[in-house]
């Protein structure tokens, strides 16, 4: 199947190439050239613009970094929108409930079909075609894509009603949010307290703490100081705030959700948004005169 890809970064990389891979024919485009260049070279087409990938592909796929770039890339003066060929877009990006409405209007203005289809399960599970996939919009669009979502992990129909999947991953990322933030501060009380990270992480894993932090990103990328998990920290702060965002326009407090979104804010600061979202520890160590170090063990 012939197949547009917009975005090609820690995400859209790994999904492009799985999509290479299963045989399908992709029209790839993004604004680096290094990043377009990697996938050219395992087979992909190069495009000059999303209005060019729109050209070419009916189908258009993209995994960008803000609700702007979604908004540029799908409806802009030299967005998908301008392309002859398009029937569909597809957004992975993480973008909030309200843009993907209004990207969905204007296209659906251009009988160009939007499904929001907002994913979980990070770089490796992008890698290893294991992403969860979170979809709105309409159920016919849904079963046309779907070979192609089967290829990049599990899809899950959540509703039909557009930016409700979007919904869904703020939940969910406020959730991961909270539990990454809360196993920083478990663990480095732990060592604090004298107890070594590897067994502090080894218990919560045997026991009713354990996480996803806990089993993956701190063994992963916290206890060996790799800080390499694939996720930064930008990014997941502007998750946090989409999420109260739709929490306050539903009249909603979120007392836990604010006391979260306040940390967040604060390691943005001291951490930068480039960092990994892991780099969360390294406020909290340095407050407490300590460092998680799981090499030793
Ligand atoms: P990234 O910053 O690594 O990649 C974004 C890519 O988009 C880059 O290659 C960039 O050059 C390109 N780009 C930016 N603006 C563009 C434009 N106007 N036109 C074309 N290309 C453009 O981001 P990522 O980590 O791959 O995340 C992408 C999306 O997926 C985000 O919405 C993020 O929240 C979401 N997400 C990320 C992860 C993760 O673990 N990294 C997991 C789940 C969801």
């Amino acid at each position: 199947m012939e197949i547009g890809f917009i975005g090609l970064g820690h995400m859209g990389f790994p999904m492009a190439s799985r999509l290479l891979e299963a045989g399908h024919h992709v029209v790839a485009f993004d604004t680096s050239t290094e990043a377009l260049d990697r996938l050219v070279m395992l087979g992909a087409d190069p495009a000059t613009s999303p209005a060019d990938v729109g050209d070419r592909t009916a189908t258009v796929l993209a995994s960008l970094p803000s609700p702007a770039a979604s908004i540029e890339v799908a409806t802009g003066p030299n967005g998908v929108i301008a392309g002859a060929a398009a029937q569909r877009f597809v957004d992975f990006s993480t973008i909030g409930s309200p843009t993907a409405q209004e990207v969905g209007a204007a296209l659906n203005q251009r009988g160009i079909a939007s499904l929001d289809c907002p994913v979980s399960g990070g770089v490796s599970g992008a890698q290893e075609g294991a992403l969860s996939l979170m979809v709105s919009g309409p159920e016919a669009e849904f079963r046309a894509v779907k070979p192609i979502l089967d290829v990049l992990g599990k899809p899950i129909f959540v509703s039909t009603k557009p930016g409700a999947a979007q919904t869904m991953k703020l939940i969910n990322n406020l959730m991961a949010a909270t539990a990454l933030a809360a196993t920083a501060e478990v663990v480095v009380m732990g060592v604090k307290a004298g107890l070594d990270p590897s067994v502090v992480i080894d218990v919560l894993n045997a026991s009713s703490g354990g996480t996803h932090a806990s089993r993956d990103k701190f063994p992963r990328s916290v206890l060996p100081r790799t800080f390499d998990f694939g996720f930064a920290t930008g990014l997941m702060v502007k998750d946090v705030r989409l999420c109260l965002a739709e929490a306050e326009a539903l009249g909603m407090r979120m007392h836990l959700g604010d006391a979260v979104g306040m940390l967040w804010e604060d390691v943005l600061q001291k951490v930068g948004p480039d960092s990994d979202f892991t780099c969360v520890v390294k406020p909290i160590e340095e407050e407490a005169g300590v460092v998680v170090d799981g090499r030793a063990g």
